[in-house]
């Protein structure tokens, strides 16, 4: 089996975000951490995805539960299901 890479550089005109930066970013955003430029890209791609829009209100809801959440506590497990996830998707289109 063949495991194609997104093309993180791809579109260099519109830095828009793919999915797994997303994930990346989405306990900075959380935090209040990202730049304005950064949280506009993290909206603009929330808007067009159902999916990150939905592991956002998961994130919400974890760190409700657990008071916050650091970086180290999303790896590797969530990190490896969600790579899963959005292979996934990105397959079925
Ligand atoms: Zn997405």
């Amino acid at each position: 089996m063949r495991i194609r890479f997104p093309r993180l550089r791809a579109r260099s005109r519109q830095p828009e975000l793919v999915c797994q930066q997303v994930v990346e970013l989405v306990t900075d955003y959380l935090e209040g951490a990202l730049s304005d430029q950064d949280r506009e890209r993290f909206e603009r791609h929330l808007v067009g995805c159902p999916h990150c829009t939905e592991y956002l209100a998961q994130m919400r809801e974890t760190i409700l539960l657990a008071g916050r959440v650091a970086p180290e506590d999303l790896t590797p497990v969530m990190r490896t299901e969600l790579t899963d996830l959005y292979r996934r998707w990105r397959a079925e289109g």
